[in-house]
């Protein structure tokens, strides 16, 4: 393909999104990421972010990256194995471990590249996959990256899991079975069934793989979903990110001892890559501590969780099965989607639209996140702009 005919491709396909309203457009922040924030000059209620503790901002936090800076630079200024890695590095690995109650775990750049790294690390073309029909797109395309077959099951429909299990192992064409799925969804905010996963797990030897990217500092005292349900013991993988509740940035995997060391001598971000920065692993070590010793904010965010979606049904609008502080509030087309997020833009509140290839297609839905960090008045003031723009859209 020449230059010529790859830019007409890319405006076609371009124009195609843009024509079905499938093109997210991107509003930069002036300022931090907040339970307030400013795009444009304008002030905006955020229910967008992932920042459940509203960590991000915490002067505690901040001070941490400061210090970590002043002591050894802003970048690790090598992967890993070479001399990357920094006393941080070690002192959070080993924080997230007695967190996650594991013997070991080990950090990554970033969440995504976690699932690619470990899924691909473990899994090869002699392997299948049992996943989620919902699980996050990295997990997706850590699979893939794997070459193991992948067998996608309904989402959390534990006949359809044992049933495709069951066959999978009959088959007798694979050498390791792994079932993977979401702790909490994330567009839906539903919790995976885990004990009834890990019972099949067991029935069938199948490894089992939880990414709790969105169950870490919200379930089980902040520990995660593995936590919640009391599995500690009994789940191979525990996927985190330092993204979102920890409110920095970063991925890691929690296991047993033989199962990070493989990690470390095998997965490619971390002989690859450059190591998380300074600025990054020390808040990260501080959020741990905070989210420990401080219960009441897990409580206010399931607080402002359960006020905001009470508001919502109590309007009329369908939150979906969400068990979590996420809230979709699902409207269905992709365009009504993005005019209802547009609407909500122009009363003062950031609530992104999801629409497919991220959800389904069909089921597009503003996704809600509120926050530790939000108060009441301020739900009570994007609850209003739904009540107005949902009966201006002839939605309720
Ligand atoms: N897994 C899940 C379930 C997620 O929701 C996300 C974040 N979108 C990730 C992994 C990726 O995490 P990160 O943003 O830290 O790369």
């Amino acid at each position: 393909m020449s230059s010529l005919e790859l830019e007409h491709f890319l405006t076609d396909n371009l124009n195609e999104l843009k024509s079905k309203g499938l093109y997210n457009t991107i509003d930069p922040l002036q300022g931090a990421n907040d339970f307030m924030i400013t795009i444009a000059g304008k002030r905006l209620i955020n229910l967008s972010s992932n920042n459940y503790l509203g960590l991000a901002t915490d002067p505690r936090l901040i001070h941490s990256a400061v210090e970590a800076t002043k002591i050894y630079g802003v970048g690790a200024g090598a992967v890993r194995t070479i001399n990357g890695t920094l006393e941080l590095h070690e002192q959070l690995e080993e924080k997230l471990a007695e967190f996650k109650k594991t013997e070991a775990a080990i950090a990554y750049q970033s969440g995504f590249n976690c699932n690619m790294a470990a899924i691909s690390a473990v899994m090869d073309k002699n392997d299948a996959i049992l996943s989620d029909e919902l699980n996050h797109a990295s997990i997706i395309e850590g699979c893939r990256l794997s070459k193991a077959a992948i067998i996608r099951y309904n989402h959390s429909d534990m006949t359809d899991l044992r049933n495709k299990a069951i066959a999978a192992k009959q088959s007798g064409l694979y050498k390791k079975i792994m079932v993977i799925t979401d702790g909490v969804f994330s567009m839906d905010g539903d919790i995976a069934k885990l004990p009834e996963i890990v019972l099949i797990a067991e029935e069938l030897d199948l490894i089992t793989y939880v990414d709790d990217a969105h169950g870490s500092g919200v379930l089980g005292k902040g520990a995660g979903t593995v936590k919640h349900f009391g599995l500690s013991e009994r789940i191979d993988f525990q996927i985190g990110t330092l993204s979102k509740a920890i409110g920095v940035v970063g991925g890691y995997v929690a296991g047993k001892r033989n199962l990070i060391d493989w990690l470390k001598a095998r997965s490619k971000p971390f002989l690859f890559s450059t190591a998380l920065p300074p600025a990054a692993l020390s808040p990260c070590i501080t959020a741990i501590d905070i989210i420990r010793n401080t219960p009441e904010l897990i409580d206010r965010l399931w607080k402002n969780g359960r006020y905001l979606k009470k508001g919502l049904q109590e309007l009329g609008f369908n939150t979906g099965n969400s068990e979590t502080p996420i809230t979709p509030c699902i409207i269905g087309d992709e365009r009504q989607t993005q005019l209802f997020s547009k609407r909500l833009y122009e009363e003062g509140v950031y609530a992104k639209a999801v629409v497919f290839p991220t959800v389904p297609r069909g089921t597009g839905r503003i996704r809600n996140m509120p926050t530790a960090g939000h108060s009441e008045a301020s739900l009570d003031q994007a609850l209003n702009a739904y009540s107005r723009i949902g009966e201006e859209l002839n939605l309720i």
